[in-house]
């Protein structure tokens, strides 16, 4: 077993191990599939972790800022879930379920409840979806196809709702799309308030009014080409699409728009919820109640869960309308609610406001002595650090050309220095970071500083650096 350094990064494990982790890596490469994703940019043999700090099989150590793409509010293997997912083996109780009733789930249901809008909880009907985030997105719409009678779906520029078909319609990456043949026919596809680069070239709460303006004329024009909307599918902070928050005006605008027009409005939590983005659920933060919430990720306290509460009123699917054979995983049922119950009790979703609001101020900072920083934004522990090429043309609203191959230097040099970031953004050029929510202040300190030693590492050797 490796030598463990208490300094991140540092290689401190025997030779066998170095040897053990690149014959793993090398027989992923050659085995796996080539649609791998993080393993690509990762080349990290996790084997053990705890909280923020994840071990790989060479004995390096890292700070962990992508937590399971957002999943990990708790950090890895919190003694909480842990213990949650003990008791349920030592108690007996059977693992799978399909969807009947146990108490594992009734818990969860009450303990999820507890925490979402008062409208959603009083009236509202939970759906158990198959295990992943893409299958609730999909349950959501095909939800509101049938409650509505209508096909059509309103979506957004740089959206991010999964890799099934109707997920994937919705989904703003055309690249991915086609890529996977996904079809496309019934998707509008709507401007996402943007600040750095407004698609109106203004910014700010101006280019949010035009975005909801635009949105309300196309609807309202009976040529505008929309096939009637079953529903309207937003996030409230655009997560792969570069952490870019909505402002709370253009999200009433939304709620208000889909109201006066009888279109139900579904939005997809499934990576801001449970605390990451300073409240417990997004919509929080501008009051919106939606007709439909999709979760997933954090709700099954690292393993897979995924559901969607919506009103009551739209609850005339018939059954089986969405079925699933894995809708009861009771270990993860019970690590949600572990998760969702240690995460309220102890105010988490205040901490990352906090601590999310001091790395953002850091953060500024650091893009007032880097250039290459175009645009630093997020939302409580949900952080974007656009980069960008500092010898390209500006746009008219000041914004840089994306600057992706060097974000993947920044990501690279990163690793080496022993932190994981996620890139993402419409060019892959925003470094994501998404740490646990019990992510000290010390921690803190270190992933920014480690990123400020990746970012001027990964300018100097830039072709042409100069900043
Ligand atoms: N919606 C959002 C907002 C997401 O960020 C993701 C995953 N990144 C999904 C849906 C899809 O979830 P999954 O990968 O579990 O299918």
């Amino acid at each position: 077993m490796a030598a463990i350094s208490s300094v991140p990064g540092q290689l401190t494990a025997p030779a066998d191990d170095f040897t053990a982790a690149e014959g793993i890596l090398r027989r992923q490469a050659q085995r796996e599939s080539a649609a791998r994703t993080y393993a690509r940019a990762l080349p990290v043999v996790p084997v053990r972790a705890r909280g923020m700090t994840v071990e790989g099989a060479d004995g390096r150590r890292y700070l962990d800022c992508l937590s399971g793409a957002g999943t990990l509010a708790l950090g890895h293997n919190h003694p909480v879930v842990l213990e949650a997912i003990r008791s349920v083996l030592d108690s007996g109780a059977p693992l799978h379920v399909l969807d009947l009733a146990t108490p594992v789930k009734d818990d969860f249901t009450t303990a999820l409840f507890e925490t979402l809008p008062r409208e959603l909880a009083e009236h509202g009907r939970i759906q158990f979806c198959g295990p992943a985030g893409t299958d609730a997105v999909e349950a959501a719409i095909k939800l509101a196809r049938i409650a509505t009678g209508r096909d059509g779906l309103l979506a957004f520029s740089g959206a991010y709702h999964g890799m099934t078909s109707a997920a994937l319609a919705a989904t703003g990456d055309t690249a991915v799309r086609e890529a996977v043949r996904g079809p496309d026919t019934q998707v509008t596809r709507l401007p996402y308030p943007y600040d750095y680069r407004c698609p109106f070239g203004v910014g700010g709460d101006r280019g949010a009014a035009l975005a909801a303006r635009w949105t309300a004329h196309l609807l309202d024009d009976p040529k505008g080409g929309v096939q009637a909307p079953a529903a309207m599918l937003l996030e409230a902070v655009q997560g792969e699409g570069g952490v870019v928050p909505a402002p709370d005006g253009w999200l009433r605008r939304m709620r208000q728009i889909t109201a006066e027009r009888g279109i139900p409005l579904i939005v997809d939590e499934v990576q801001t919820g449970v605390g990451r983005t300073g409240t417990f659920w997004a919509v929080e933060r501008s009051g919106i109640v939606p007709d439909v919430m999709v979760m997933s990720k954090a709700i099954g306290g690292s393993l897979p869960l995924a559901v969607i509460v919506y009103r009551e009123e739209m609850d005339g699917w018939l059954p089986g309308a969405h079925a699933g054979t894995f809708r009861g995983n009771q270990l993860a049922m019970a690590a949600g609610t572990a998760t969702l119950r240690f995460v309220r009790h102890n105010a988490l979703h205040a901490r990352a406001d906090s601590l999310g609001t001091r790395m953002l101020r850091s953060l500024h900072g650091l893009a007032a002595r880097h250039p290459c920083i175009g645009d630093v934004r997020g939302r409580g522990l949900m952080i974007g650090v656009e980069i960008v090429d500092t010898g390209g043309e500006t746009d008219d609203h000041g914004a840089l050309p994306a600057a992706p191959h060097l974000a993947a230097a920044v990501q690279r040099e990163a690793l080496r220095r022993g932190l994981i970031v996620e890139l993402g953004g419409r060019h892959g050029s925003v470094i994501r970071l998404l740490p646990p929510l019990t992510i000290t202040d010390e921690q803190a300190e270190a992933v920014l500083d480690r990123l400020a030693g990746a970012i001027e590492a990964a300018r100097a050797a830039a072709p042409g650096a100069a900043a």
